[in-house]
């Protein structure tokens, strides 16, 4: 902490001389501003921690120290001088809840403000988006960004033109657990219904079991020998040339509808419509559907009509959502134990601020049981002892259904309890806020009510003196978490502020984590090898039964690297084609592709329709056959993807190759848009009126968050090399490999251009 800087500021509080912009002068003013408006009294921990995220900094700052506030004065000093500031917050019910309660000192200030939730109509979008300080989450302000890459209509755009500085809240959950979630768009293209999907549908009936697999890790159907062979006789082709990469997709997205999803449990069929149901709440999604041509077979697999196919139009996770912001900066409880990952992914560096009184919060060593029932029985007594007295107990369980049926188990021993699944923020919020009352039983997974804080004796303390005097707060955490992180999270729900509270973690020899890390291997003969009752005492076993989260950590660290190996050129690529449609629909780049590349049909059009409006067209139509085209580019990536484990099997780097397949096929829009565009032009020519030309697009589009995407990856084997170039050396370099590559045919497209001819 940085104290001479701090008592600087107070000096100014007190001598009132505080009318310029400097960093000590902006806080002055949010200092009395504080005072006056809201009558606390910012704290010394709370200047440390906001002079940090000025300076750029990830901040760690313990549960319930008053992290909302510290932002204020960061996002005012941004504010005053000329930033635009995005709050990036955990959920939609905290964006609301914190302009609110922080509104008045912005005022105060003179800095506008606004927040933006899900149900913001997107007609207000743009002017809150002018705000100086915007609340918002990263999801919402990420789905705008992506609306307006698919849109057509420069009016129709909201998100700003230049990001500046966000500062993230719970930052280590968006930054890094949710950092791979992509956010997606979607959109609906009319597809007229070939029958070739029907077709193919009825001819895979001759497949057999031994045809195809089904690969767990990435839940991909592929072909096996036999089912290539099968598939080459019964379609009279080399299926694995490339110009059959359809066919062999379509096949394989027959072979999975028909032997891997099933009705009602991964869709319902429903007015002649498959609709998928979400995992999350077991209920129809409106409005998803199967990626690629899955959709489409599930539809042939149920002899409906195949009217549309929902084609990704964009995408973009949420690690590079935030790398958008030039200046980034962020808070959270938990920062410490992901120092690493910080300053590797988004160049932030950690600052801890200590808590401004003592932690009074007892943490338990790691209780140990043989089994899943002997772990629930242990659970359930310590919770009913605590109920006995009074005492409030949150328990953090892994899943919705371990929390439905320990709270059925409680009521079946009469004792009443609040289940959170993190479905409804703002009631989850209400009952949260409630959990440190005399009596009070929670039941919640992870994420539930994270944000709101946790106040003995009741929202307004009244019961503080008897809850202090049973223990405070006790945190039950049913299983050990994947990493020390989340474990840390959860503690930190007691004792906040100094207040008195204890945190026990349950584990069971069968819990998923202990199996998968291979706890028994790790403890060899101090594994226990007949049921044992009550917890395991072994000191062995419990040491390495900790270690586990350490493994199972530096998994998913690596994990999370080896991902970036993979998208990192998907996003420049998606930089780059975002910049280029901007530009056109804004108008500071006008398209000459037709009268580059058709002259004499350009000069025809030139004659009949004016020349601004001709020129508008050109652009939008240029803008559309790229949104197209990047919808291609993702259906042929993803495609990409699923097979790149191959390429391991020949003793190829997959990440490389996967990157030289993607630049390849990134640059083949030089030739394909060009005369696409050619035949438009064609088209065009047709029309009676210019306004008669209709560009295409989507007849509706949809966002949605891809929850399991990242599991294709996961279980590949560690690849090496990083792809680390900036866009241009990298064009460079692909450039230099085609060359290279035109002297040795067999290097020619990598990989994939190998395994496409290789049956010839
Ligand atoms: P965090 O986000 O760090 O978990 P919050 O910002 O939600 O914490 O604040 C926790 C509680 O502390 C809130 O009830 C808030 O009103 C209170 N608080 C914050 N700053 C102060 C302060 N300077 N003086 C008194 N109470 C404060
Ligand atoms: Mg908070």
């Amino acid at each position: 902490m940085d104290k001479k800087r701090i008592s600087e500021i107070k000096t100014l509080v007190e001598s009132g001389e505080c009318g310029g912009n400097s960093l000590e002068e902006v806080f002055a003013r949010c200092y009395s501003a504080t005072q006056k408006t809201l009558g606390i009294t910012p704290f010394d921990e709370q200047l440390a921690a906001a002079i940090a995220l000025s300076e750029g900094k990830m901040v760690q700052m313990q549960t319930g120290e008053g992290k909302t506030l510290a932002a204020v004065f960061a996002a005012c000093y941004a504010a005053l001088n000329g930033e635009n500031v995005h709050i990036l917050t955990f959920n939609d019910y905290l964006a609301e809840r914190d302009c609110g309660w922080m509104g008045p000192i912005y005022r105060e200030l003179g800095v506008s403000v606004g927040c933006i939730t899900e149900s913001t109509p997107r007609s207000e979008r743009s002017e809150l988006y002018k705000k100086q300080v915007l609340y918002i989450t990263a999801k919402e302000a990420g789905f705008d960004y992506l609306r307006d890459f698919v849109t057509l209509d420069p009016e129709d755009t909201v998100f700003p033109e230049k990001l500046d500085f966000a500062i993230v809240d719970e930052a280590d959950s968006i930054l890094i657990d949710e950092a791979r979630i992509p956010l997606v768009i979607a959109g609906d293209v009319a597809v007229s219904d070939s029958g070739d999907m029907r077709e193919i549908y009825g001819k895979i009936s001759e497949f057999g079991e031994a045809d195809s697999a089904f690969d767990e890790d990435s839940r991909n159907v592929y072909l096996t020998d036999s089912g290539a062979d099968k598939a080459e006789e019964i379609f009279g082709c080399d299926i694995y040339a490339e110009e059959n990469t359809e066919l062999l997709a379509k096949i394989c997205a027959c072979l999975k509808a028909r032997d891997v999803l099933t009705e009602n449990k991964d869709y319902i069929v429903k007015d002649g419509n498959i609709l998928l149901i979400d995992e999350f709440t077991g209920r129809a999604a409106p409005g998803r559907v199967f990626p690629g041509e899955l959709q489409s077979a599930a539809e042939a697999k149920h002899d409906l009509k195949i009217t549309s196919r929902g084609r990704i139009m964009g995408n973009i996770a949420l690690q590079y959502f935030a790398r958008l912001y030039p200046r980034l900066s962020g808070m959270t409880g938990t920062a410490e134990s992901a120092r690493e990952e910080f300053e590797k992914f988004y160049g932030l560096l950690t600052e801890v601020i200590p808590t401004r009184l003592p932690c009074a919060r007892d943490d338990k060593p790691l209780e140990l049981y043989y089994d899943q029932a002997e772990k629930r029985r242990a659970i359930l007594n310590a919770i009913k002892q605590s109920a006995d007295i009074g005492r409030p107990v949150l328990v953090g369980s892994e899943s919705i259904e371990e929390s439905e049926s320990i709270a059925a188990e409680l009521r079946g021993m009469g004792i009443s309890c609040n289940v959170l699944n993190a479905k409804n923020n703002a009631e989850e919020a209400a009952i949260i806020a409630k959990a440190g009352e005399r009596g009070a039983v929670t039941i919640s997974t992870n994420m539930a009510g994270r944000g709101v804080d946790i106040k003995l004796g009741g929202e307004d303390c009244s019961d503080k003196d008897f809850v202090e005097s049973v223990g405070g707060l006790l945190v039950l955490a049913t299983s050990m978490r994947e990493n020390s992180r989340i474990t840390k999270q959860l503690r930190g729900r007691a004792g906040r502020q100094g207040d008195v509270g204890e945190s026990r973690f349950f584990a069971a020899l069968d819990d998923e984590i202990m199996q998968k890390n291979d706890l028994k291997g790790l403890s060899g003969r101090h594994y226990p090898s007949a049921k044992t009752e009550g917890t395991l005492t072994d000191k062995t076993l419990l040491k390495e039964a900790e270690r586990v989260q350490r493994i199972s950590e530096g998994d998913s660290f690596d994990e999370r690297v080896n991902l970036m190996k993979y998208t990192l050129i998907g996003e420049k690529h998606r930089e780059l084609t975002f910049g280029r449609r901007k530009s056109l629909l804004d108008g500071s780049y006008n398209s000459e592709m037709w009268q580059k590349n058709a002259p004499e049909l350009f000069e025809k059009a030139a004659e009949r329709f004016p020349e601004k409006e001709l020129q508008e067209l050109q652009n939008k139509i240029l803008a559309a056959l790229l949104n197209e085209f990047w919808c291609d580019y993702l259906d042929y990536t993803s495609y990409l993807r699923e097979g790149i484990h191959l390429t391991q099997i020949a003793g190829r780097n997959p990440s490389e190759e996967y990157n030289i397949a993607c630049e390849e096929y990134y640059g083949s829009a030089a030739e394909s848009i060009p005369e696409r565009m050619t035949e438009k032009l064609k088209k065009l020519l047709e029309c009676e009126k210019l306004s008669d030309y209709k560009v295409e697009a989507p007849t509706r589009t949809y966002t949605y968050l891809l929850n399991d995407v990242g599991e294709e990856f996961k279980a590949k084997p560690v690849l090496i090399g990083v792809f680390s170039e900036s866009y241009e050396e990298a064009l460079k370099n692909a450039e230099q490999k085609t060359e290279d590559s035109s002297k040795d045919p067999e290097k020619k497209a990598g990989f994939f251009g190998k395994i496409f001819g290789k049956k010839k």
